[in-house]
């Protein structure tokens, strides 16, 4: 069943479509794109589904066992997300490493949690510090470390850059304060 929102974000896409196919010189109507706008519509109400999600759902049950206060690393979860200011994709890993007080949540929960931020519009630095913040509010951990490193189809399909590898990081608790914290994490992240 279309909602009357579905029905305006259809419309609203065609006429988007419509003058960026005027704007570039190409025909609208033409039978290979002639249901395009329906399908941008579809597509990105998929690939911006974060916003419907709590961080707090995303990371499913929290166990309050207070046992383990080891160092807890998701290594390299690929992702997608889409540039705020481009509408084009950039993509490539997130690491996420934590030190519980008494919270824990599974690896599942982890990746989930990364989806909710993924999914939205996104410039990576920010994307790095949401994942870390909700980490912080969510589980009270010791510390929290995230690294993201990404490619920006923003910056390799305009202008002269054809390569982008972006590294950015965001540190709470201990991982800020402790050097032998940080070196611990990163030492995980870079062997094989
Ligand atoms: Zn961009």
């Amino acid at each position: 069943m279309k909602t009357p929102q579905d029905k305006a974000l259809e419309q609203n896409s065609k006429a988007f479509f419509e003058s960026l196919c005027a704007f570039v010189g190409e025909d609208s109507k033409r039978e290979g794109i002639e249901s395009t706008p329906k399908r941008i519509a579809t597509s990105f109400a998929e690939m911006l589904d974060g916003y419907a999600q709590s961080p707090k759902d995303a990371l499913g049950s929290v166990f309050e066992d207070g046992v383990c206060d080891e160092m807890i690393v998701l290594k390299k979860l690929p992702f997608y997300s889409m540039c705020e200011h481009h509408l084009l994709p950039f993509f490539g890993f997130i690491s996420i490493g934590y030190i519980p007080d008494s919270k824990l949540v599974g690896i599942s929960g982890l990746a989930r949690l990364a989806e909710v931020f993924t999914h939205r519009l996104q410039i990576q630095e920010q994307l790095t510090a949401q994942i870390a913040n909700a980490l912080m509010s969510e589980l009270s951990p010791k510390g929290v470390m995230v690294v993201c490193e990404a490619r920006h189809l923003c910056l390799e399909m305009r202008g002269k850059q054809r390569q982008s590898h972006i590294i950015t990081s965001a540190l709470r608790g201990l991982f800020k304060k402790d050097s032998k914290t940080r070196a611990e994490f990163m030492q995980l992240l870079n062997n094989p």
